[in-house]
């Protein structure tokens, strides 16, 4: 997020420099509509079938019930002139009136029920879609603003926009088909009328198309702001938050500031939705003029006798119908322009390039090199300064690494180049002598086990969180029962209500929250479900822990890793001190490296923190 101040605009709104509608803008409109179809056509064929099949029957429909109507005053008529002696043609063609108008109302019914059915196929088909494809996303896409608006936006209408398009496409041909089947029978009447009938929507169209052109890209240009708004909602509306907003009293600044962002936006909205209303208002009466116009003209063809009274009251009605035609086509097409636009958001997502995941190689050629840094820096995309330089470092099988360093000096930066969260801008990362990048993905993770201090905290059962350290052994009691046992827990798992099976968190029911100490004891026992990974980094997971059983956890791990490397992250020199190597960074430089009696003996920075912080223990 921006440091813009929430509440002023950073950008001039858009309807301060319109766009023309131009032609590839129109057509633009038809654009996804393909993808759209396919997309329904691959969520369920039968229902789609059924949804193209009940649209053509509602287009030709009603044309043949205004059809029927002027038959049926016609043969009222003839029958008086008779003398009313003659009914059963009228009876008749009442009673098909009726069947007509009856399949009018189950055609409608049975598209809605397609249509109802379909929706929810196809926002579930979707939003799978668009998960998917944040499994194969890399890091660096979800700390990206810019990306995560997209992801969020392509999320937040995902369940009606691609239908909405659908419907509305299927609408047009419905609504296209109508209004042929109108302009035939009104051609009978005059091809001026079908012109008249035709143009009197136009100027309607263009207004739609334009503004919700500008709707759109309002709604495009805000998201940040949107965003803000949503993440200040979750502030000052959730448990995890609930604590310190209350205590700081942060509640009515931040509340304030949630109404200020919807005051900017709000204004913006409302001059747009004046604008599209006032010209809707009066292009609509524009159409009305038109309508009554015909009808004058109608009437008095009539009463001329050009025509007779039956097929009057066919023309009004195809008039009327035909207009009300246009007019849902024009919706429609306006309505496109907006799904269209949400597709290309989706789109965009979906079509995000994401390179191939690593290489092939399962094992490095040189087991007994283990871990080395060649070189390495890193600088975070966008950022102005590296926040690794020049790192070189090696880590033999069966030894231990302590990273020290002030908050934001590049410890953790380093663990995301070892687990190819990221990968350095410059320089090399080794393992058993092979390049990082080489590796194949699963292979790789099978052998790095990481905790990070912002570990997750799954609001699932007790051992699933265990169990989150070896995908395989998710729901393996067994397991969960060992690796808890090695990372300290299981005393403290054994007095909750439903032992292992205790639900955590306070979203569902029955959710026990534990205290942050018995978390990393959690935490702690994950990396042990990590019985195969050869490299355990330790990203300051027990500095909720007293500094004594800190010290054990780690002096644990050592013991236990004879042939694996253990990298460790704390800020307690008491644990530091028992590591084989200690590497001190400072603003993502290597500023010391060696054993605590080294580093105590060049008597530099190690020395001088060792020093300050043993004297405020004693
Ligand atoms: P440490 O773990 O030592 O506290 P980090 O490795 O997290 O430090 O951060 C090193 C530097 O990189 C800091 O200046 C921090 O602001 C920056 N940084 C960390 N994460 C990101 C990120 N996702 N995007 C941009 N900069 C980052």
């Amino acid at each position: 997020m921006s440091a813009a101040a929430p509440g002023r605009l950073r950008h001039p709104p858009p309807t301060a420099a319109p766009d023309q509608l131009t032609l590839r803008g129109f057509f633009g409109v038809f654009r996804y509509s393909r993808r759209a179809i396919e997309l329904v056509w691959g969520t369920n064929r039968a229902l789609s079938v059924s949804l193209a099949c009940l649209t053509l029957i509602a287009g030709v429909l009603p044309a043949s019930v205004a059809y029927v109507g002027s038959l049926i005053v016609d043969a009222v008529v003839a029958s008086i002139r008779a003398g009313g002696v003659e009914t059963s043609r009228v009876v008749g063609l009442v009673i098909l009136e009726g069947i007509l108008v009856a399949s009018i109302a189950a055609t409608q019914r049975g598209l809605s029920l397609s249509q109802s059915l379909l929706r929810v196929q196809l926002g579930q088909r979707v939003n799978e879609m668009i998960l998917e494809k944040a499994l194969t996303l890399e890091l660096r896409h979800f700390e990206d603003s810019e990306f995560y608006d997209k992801l969020t936006r392509a999320r937040r209408e995902a369940s009606s926009r691609p239908l909405s398009l659908v419907t509305r496409t299927f609408g047009l041909a419905q609504n296209g088909i109508q209004l042929v089947s109108y302009a035939a029978l009104l051609a009978r009447f005059s091809p001026w009328a079908v012109a008249v009938l035709l143009l009197a929507g136009l100027p309607a169209f263009i207004a739609e198309a334009k503004f919700s052109g500008d709707a759109f890209r309002l709604f495009r240009w805000r998201s940040p702001e949107t965003r803000m708004q949503t993440y200040l909602e979750t502030v000052l509306a959730r448990e995890d938050h609930a604590k310190e907003v209350k205590l700081y009293g942060l509640g009515p600044r931040l509340l304030e500031r949630y109404r200020d962002i919807f005051r900017t936006l709000y204004h913006a909205d409302r001059a747009l939705t004046v604008r599209r209303e006032a010209w809707g208002f009066g292009l609509g009466l524009v159409a009305t003029l038109t309508l009554y116009a015909a009808y004058a003209w109608i009437a008095v063809s009539t009463v001329m006798r050009a025509i007779t009274l039956g097929q009057m009251t066919m023309y009004l009605a195809l008039f009327r119908q035909g207009q009300s035609a246009v007019s849902a086509m024009l919706s429609a097409v306006s309505g496109m322009y907006e799904d269209n636009l949400y597709l290309s958001t989706l789109y965009e997502y979906l079509e995000t390039e994401v390179p191939p995941p690593g290489g092939t190689v399962m094992r490095g050629p040189h087991p007994q090199d283990g871990v080395r840094f060649e070189n390495v820096s890193f600088t975070y995309p966008g950022a102005q300064s590296p926040a690794l330089e020049n790192v070189t470092l090696q880590l033999k099988p069966g030894t231990s690494l302590a990273l020290v360093g002030e908050n934001g000096s590049g410890k953790t930066t380093l663990i995301k180049l070892l687990t190819r969260l990221y990968s350095p801008t410059s320089g090399r990362i080794l393992l058993d002598g092979e390049d990082l990048a080489s590796f194949e993905q699963g292979a790789l993770r099978e052998r790095i086990g990481v905790i990070f201090q912002d570990f997750t905290r799954y609001q699932m059962r007790v051992g699933e969180n265990v169990g989150a350290g070896d995908e395989r052994y998710f729901e393996h009691e067994g397991r969960w029962r060992e690796a808890a046992a090695k990372g300290r827990a299981s005393a403290f798992i054994e007095t909750l209500p439903r032992g292992y099976h205790t639900q955590l968190g306070k979203w569902f029911q029955d959710g026990r929250e534990l205290s942050g100490g018995q978390w990393q004891k959690i935490a702690l026992s994950r990396a042990f479900m990590r019985t195969r990974a050869d490299v355990l980094v330790l990203d300051e997971p027990t500095a909720a822990m007293d500094a004594q059983a800190e010290a054990e956890v780690f002096e644990y791990f050592r013991q236990l890793a004879r042939e694996r490397i253990t990298i460790l992250i704390s800020h307690r020199f008491s644990t530091v001190r028992m590591a084989d190597q200690i590497v001190v960074l400072e603003g993502g430089r290597t500023k010391e490296c060696g054993s605590h009696e080294e580093l105590m003996r060049i008597d530099g920075a190690y020395a001088r923190l060792f020093t300050l912080q043993a004297r405020g223990y004693r």
